[in-house]
């Protein structure tokens, strides 16, 4: 199950490669990105691999969940075919140094705000830790998940001005029973602090079906999820955006607006989460 670094070389020419990189602490989401590949791809490599570069000081780097044996368990269970953990100095040669000599990727113009105005050098990390785990597992299909948007958009712009030769598929975001999306730093959360992180979801679904009754101004619709999200969160940003753009759009097209989602950012007592909603869903 597990694959080396060696051994990577010798499945690119087996069929159709997928590649799902994660950073570990697997859960249904990351399984649903899995089973999507393992559905459309000859064979399926799952990487787990806790980039530090994208991470910021005073972040939970030290505290992120790792949980190998687990993470192959559920990797297996989902139908992948390897497990790829590489150790930080192979994806890092230069390692203390977390730079790959020769590489000095843009994370471009989608970075600028949101996440990467808030976290400096998050994206940064992000496309370098990406495109070199592309290089070493050479895939034809690389499966995100839309829970993540803003990263999502970076690497797609990414592949699309490098032009690399792998499509990116973009997954749903899957949510436990209480609206919540499934992220690794749930596990962060105690009861009450949960209780208080299902008014996310429900304030974006605020803002849905506002908007499906006929609410096109976004002022409007902010205000309106405003009141929902639990007045302990301490909101980073709750904007809505265009999907290529990222910027913030004013009036929504009434009816069906295939373009725009809500983003939001914030912070349930000292856990960072992040989630998202189309308003076409
Ligand atoms: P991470 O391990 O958090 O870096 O996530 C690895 C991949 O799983 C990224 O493409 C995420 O967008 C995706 N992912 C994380 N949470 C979810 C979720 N709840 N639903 C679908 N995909 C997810």
């Amino acid at each position: 199950m597990l694959i080396s670094t060696d051994e990577l070389a010798g499945i690119t020419d087996i069929g159709t490669l997928g590649f799902v990189p994660t950073m570990g602490a697997l859960h249904a989401g990351h399984a649903s990105l899995i089973k999507v590949s393992v559905r459309q791809c000859d064979v399926t490599v799952v990487s787990v691999f806790v980039n530090p570069a994208q991470f910021g000081e005073g972040e939970d780097l030290d505290r992120y969940p790792r949980t190998l044996e687990a993470d192959i368990s559920i990797a297996k269970e989902a139908g992948a075919d390897y497990v790829y953990a590489p150790t930080i100095e192979e994806v890092y040669p230069h390692y203390p140094a977390l730079s790959l000599a020769g590489e000095e990727l843009e994370p471009g113009l989608l970075a600028r705000n949101w996440e990467g105005k808030l976290r400096p050098g998050h994206f940064e990390g992000v496309v370098a830790v990406v495109k070199r785990l592309f290089d070493l597992v050479q895939p034809d299909y690389a499966y995100f998940g839309e829970k993540d948007f803003q990263q999502l958009r970076v690497l797609e712009d990414m592949v699309a001005r490098l032009q690399l030769p792998v499509e990116i598929r973009p997954c749903f975001t899957m949510r436990d029973a209480d609206g919540i999306a499934l992220s690794s730093r749930n596990r962060y959360l105690s009861a009450e602090e949960r209780e208080q992180a299902r008014s996310i979801p429900t304030a974006l679904m605020a803002m849905r079906d506002a908007f499906k009754e006929g609410e096109t101004g976004t002022n409007k619709l902010l205000n309106l999820a405003q009141d929902v999200l639990d007045e302990s969160i301490q909101l980073d940003y709750l904007a809505i955006v265009d999907e290529l753009t990222l910027e913030p759009i004013e009036r929504l097209t009434e009816g069906c607006d295939r373009q725009a989602r809500a983003i939001f950012a914030g912070r349930v007592a000292s856990t960072r989460l992040i989630d998202n909603l189309p308003f076409n869903s």
